[in-house]
């Protein structure tokens, strides 16, 4: 959270590569471990944020390890890997900060102009 000389609060992302805030959305990508398709999973990850010229390192840096164990599971995102294929344990995945936000606001009655002074 950021408070404002005015004293107002408002949420802020900051970078999980540079620790700098990720002003705008459509800057922003949204990060998560995709892990193999299992029924029993809630798939409800944690999720990390980055600018998008932050993505790549941030991916480069934080490699499963191969003491993660790996996926041999033929299911698991056949459109991109073939049957048989043995790959790490999990996957970095990653959208758009803004669709994300567009979801979540997509919950609630929201109207920008009404609570939100412009900046
Ligand atoms: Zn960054």
């Amino acid at each position: 959270m950021q408070i404002r000389e005015d004293g107002s609060v408002w949420p802020m992302i900051v970078c999980d590569w540079c620790k700098t805030p990720i002003t705008d959305a459509k800057d922003g990508r949204v990060l998560w471990r995709e892990i193999g398709r299992n029924p029993l999973n809630a798939r409800c990850y944690p999720v990390y944020h980055t600018h998008k010229r932050c993505e790549d390192a941030f991916v480069e840096n934080n490699k499963p390890s191969i003491t993660e164990g790996v996926i041999h599971d033929p299911e698991f995102m056949p459109e991109f890997f073939p049957d048989g294929c043995v790959w790490p344990a999990w996957l970095w995945m990653s959208h758009g900060l803004d669709d994300d936000l567009e979801r979540l606001l997509s919950t609630i009655k929201f109207d920008p102009g009404a609570n939100v002074e412009k900046q």
